[in-house]
């Protein structure tokens, strides 16, 4: 045990994968570092599994699934409900762990906790709602039904951004479902991932039916290889970068795997000059800002109309300039970016800015935390007159940079945010009705906020078009991801006379 890492209950510390039932160490016994991003420090160690122990974890799925396949609907929703019921008695501890691994500030870690949660939940109750149908019959003595079937094991591949929320959002509604999954967490947060197996297994959950390997960035390809061309692997769902996604989506056409990718966004936040500017900065705040801008629905590019741009620059950079830095223990608002990839990548995307002709507002540098002084701080930004030839208006920032470009027309801006191969969220403001309905059903995006900064629940469609991946999570469509339709006729039944 790691005596820089402690916890009410520290048995949800665990330093070891968990493959059928078991907590063991990689069949070569290679180890990593899981680092603080606050202060650089190691806080713990844990297996970097490669290719025999995905091939391994694939093992126990498998026979778990065998078994798991034929449980009743009320007893996966009992498992799920136990589950649930045991992260929100440990959400302070899970709390802790998120924000130890990841550097969000704890209150935004109790959130994650909940929202986590909330997705378990959901499942359990949409496990007992995954029926089928039957369908009217077209000639005498026959019956035609549709049941659904859990496609089989699962391959769950989650990020370093919300690394319980991710988790959860696949692993409950593939065993709402029935099946099995096996599960790789990102390389920078691997402690949460075991802990929430931790919780798993003390919910009951048969050996195998979970399965969670950790690994490193350098071995993250040889695992996913290895789940890749297993035949008995029948789903990927993935959410992260784009390249990775279009990586799985390609090496997963041999096996015809069924695939649910969420990727990356660059999503537009539009405010017109009808808009409540108050309420508008308020929302860019929430939806910017969470995870020191490190979402994949955070506003990337913000359009602002010419008429009120200034006005809203001006309210923009007094709410900025006044946010918080620092470690997560403590009060601040905004924690540190996760490596020094991270801020490199800031400081990139902001140098180009200013060398194409953008205007720093405020920040723009990295933060020298007292408190933490090895950690990847980097100051909340504003920065104005940003064009479409930036870097920061095509890639993920993923930082706390706001970029602001001035917008003319509706029809110039509705341009603007559809240029982009990306389409995960949009943002706007505006109290025009027409405007309101016409804008919302022109933007290319899986997910549209229309005076609102928060766009993600469990009760949703969560999920993007165009490079920002297909399929759903959460809501009444979540299920079906991780079920097949099977179509059943029966003929030749006793054909009643008609009287
Ligand atoms: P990433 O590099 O694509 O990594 C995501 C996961 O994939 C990690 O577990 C990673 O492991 C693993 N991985 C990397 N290469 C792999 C390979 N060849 N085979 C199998 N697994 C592989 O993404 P990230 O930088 O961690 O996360 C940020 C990205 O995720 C952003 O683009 C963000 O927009 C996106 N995201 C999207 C959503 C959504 O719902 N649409 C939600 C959150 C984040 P390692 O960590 O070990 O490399």
């Amino acid at each position: 045990m790691n005596p820089n890492l402690t916890l009410t209950r520290n048995n949800l510390i665990r330093q070891q994968s968990f493959v059928d039932g078991q907590w063991v160490d990689a069949a070569d016994g290679r180890r990593m570092a899981v680092i603080d991003p606050a202060t650089g420090a190691t806080i713990g160690e844990v297996p970097d599994s490669g290719a025999d122990d995905a091939r391994a974890a694939v093992d126990a799925a498998q026979r778990a699934f065998e078994s798991y396949r034929h449980t009743v609907a009320r007893e996966r929703a009992a498992l799920l409900k136990r589950w649930h019921g045991l992260i929100m008695a440990n959400q302070e501890d899970l709390a802790r762990l998120i924000s130890r691994e990841q550097g969000k500030p704890l209150m935004e870690s109790r959130t994650e906790v909940a929202y986590g949660a909330s997705y378990v939940e959901w499942f359990a109750e949409e496990a007992k709602r995954g029926g089928g149908d039957v369908i009217p019959e077209q000639h005498p003595g026959h019956r035609m039904l549709v049941v659904k079937q859990p496609v089989g094991v699962v391959a769950a591949i989650t990020p370093w951004n919300f690394p319980l929320a991710m988790l959860a959002r696949k692993i409950a509604p593939a065993l709402a479902a029935g099946c099995a999954v096996v599960c790789k967490p990102a390389e920078d947060t691997p402690l949460t991932a075991l802990a929430m197996a931790a919780l798993l297994e003390e919910a009951g959950a048969p050996a195998g039916l979970v399965n969670i390997l950790t690994s490193s960035r350098e071995r993250a390809a040889p695992l996913g290889d290895a789940w890749l061309a297993d035949p008995r692997v029948r789903k990927i769902s993935f959410t992260g970068s784009t390249p990775v996604g279009k990586h799985l989506a390609r090496h997963s056409a041999d096996t015809l795997k069924r695939l649910s990718l969420e990727l990356g966004g660059n999503a537009p936040f539009i405010v017109f000059e009808d808009a409540d500017l108050v309420a508008a900065v308020d929302g860019l705040m929430v939806a910017k800002f969470r995870n020191a801008g490190q979402t994949c629905i955070c506003p990337n590019r913000v359009y602002v109309q010419q008429s009120v741009y200034a006005t809203f620059i001006e309210m923009l950079a007094a709410r900025v300039g006044a946010l918080t830095i620092g470690p997560a223990g403590g009060s601040a608002e905004i924690g540190p970016l996760i490596n020094l990839r991270a801020i490199e990548k800031a400081e990139a995307h902001l140098a180009d800015a200013v060398a194409h002709g953008a205007r720093l507002v405020v920040g723009g540098a990295r933060h020298a935390c007292p408190d933490a002084p090895d950690g990847h701080f980097f100051t909340p930004t504003v920065v104005a007159d940003v064009d479409a030839r930036m870097r920061m208006s095509h890639e993920e920032t993923f930082g706390p940079v706001v970029p602001v470009t001035p917008f003319a027309t509706e029809d110039e801006v509705v341009a603007l945010a559809n240029d982009t191969p990306y389409g995960l969220a949009a943002y706007f403001y505006s109290r025009d009705i027409d405007r309101v309905w016409q804008v919302a059903e022109s933007i290319e995006a899986g997910m549209v906020a229309v005076n609102d900064g928060v766009l993600s629940t469990e009760v949703a469609p969560f999920g993007g078009i165009k490079e920002s991946g297909y399929g759903r999570e959460g809501s009444q469509y979540g299920l079906d991801e991780y079920l097949n339709i099977k179509y059943i006729r029966h003929g030749n039944l006793p054909v009643r006379k008609q009287a």
